[in-house]
Parts: structure tokens; sequence; C-alpha cells
């Protein structure tokens, strides 16, 4: 029993919690865990995400009514679990431009074939240079896009004029901060005024 009541709460501090700069702009997650150590420490407070109410930490174990159902417990008190912080003194602007790596454009395509839509785990994408590098196109956000295994072959070493493919949306650097570099499965429904999805906007 007490396994399970250990297991839990470790589950529960594992999970991801947006942080905010002063300025309210998300700029990192961490786990709740690291949330709380920093609410005790005072260096950041908790934001209700519908109210946008912010609590330190004293606030925010006393609430009768808190923004959450999901408590960590200790013999004395019961946590709520925070999902998003606010910081007290940290104005840094975070970085609008995401480098071009593998991850990020994984991040960028949604794990999904540009060409025919269909979204699938990344052993069965892989990325594919719209203009092919043998006639000179060149491994860049412009030109690099996911493709399923069968439009890859479909496509082979041709130009999408040549096959007669087309693309879903223009291939272009997304303008992201660090926050949205996780998958939609990770992201918390709370953190959506604070860190819109941008990625479905990206055109
Ligand atoms: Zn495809």
């Amino acid at each position: 029993m007490h396994q399970t009541e250990n297991a839990m709460r470790a589950q529960l501090l594992e999970r991801s919690a947006l942080v905010l700069n002063r300025s309210w702009m998300p700029i990192h997650v961490t786990t709740a865990r690291r949330a709380l150590c920093m609410l005790v420490r005072d260096v950041a407070r908790v934001v209700a995400p519908d109210t946008l109410a912010i609590y330190g930490f004293e606030e925010w174990v006393r609430l009768l009514e808190p923004p959450t159902r999901l408590f960590v417990r200790s013999p004395s008190l019961r946590i709520p679990v925070p999902e998003v912080i606010v910081l007290r003194g940290y104005d840094r602007v975070p970085c609008h431009e995401a480098p071009f790596t593998r991850r990020n454009l994984f991040l960028r395509d949604d794990f999904t074939c540009q060409y025919c839509g269909r979204q699938t785990s990344s052993d069965r994408l892989s990325v594919d240079h719209v203009m092919p590098r043998s006639r000179g196109g060149r491994t860049t956000w412009e030109n690099c896009v996911l493709a399923c295994v069968t439009c890859n072959a479909r496509k082979a070493d041709r130009s999408l004029k040549e096959t007669g493919l087309r693309l879903l949306r223009p291939p272009c650097r997304p303008r992201w901060t660090p926050y949205v570099n996780l998958r939609p499965s990770q992201r918390l429904d709370s953190w959506q005024r604070f860190a819109p999805d941008n990625r479905r906007s990206v055109q």
C-alpha cells in the first residue's frame, strides 16, 4: 500500500509545469517537484490558469478550492500540484529562433507526413529534401519536410513538379519559444492561454 502511494506521489511530482517569467512569457518547462521547490524558496508563485490569481506557497497549500484535483499528500499537508508558475525576478526574453535539428523538424511537422498527411511514429518517417540534394537542394527549414515511407519512395529523387505530389503547407522556419518543444501529448490543457500551440499556425 505504502509502495503504491509513494509511486503515485513520485508520478505526480514528475508532471510538467510551465514556467513564466515576470512578464508572463513562457520560458521553460519543469517538473511539479521543482516548481514546488521554487515556491518554497519564494522565487516563484503558482498561477491559477482560470482566474490568473497568483499564490505563494503558504496560500497555495491552504486553498480550499485549488484549481486542480491532483494533490501530493504528506501526513500534515495536502499540496495541490501546480501546473503553471510565474517567476518573481527573471525577465530574460526567450530565444525565438528554433535551431534546425532533426528533433525540431519532427516537432514542426507534428510527426505528420507533409505529402499525405498521415501522422505516425518517428521510425515510419524520414526527412525529405523537397528539392533533392542531388539537384542542389539544401538542408534547411525551407527545403526539408517529413515524409512517410510510402511517399518518400514515391517521390524518390525527383522534384515536386515531376511527381505531382503536393505539400500540406509550405515549409518554413518555425518561430518557437522553447516551451513548445514538446509533443502535444506532453502539454497540459491549462497551458493553452499562456503558451498557445503555435505550431498549428506555421504556414
Ligand atoms: Zn505520406
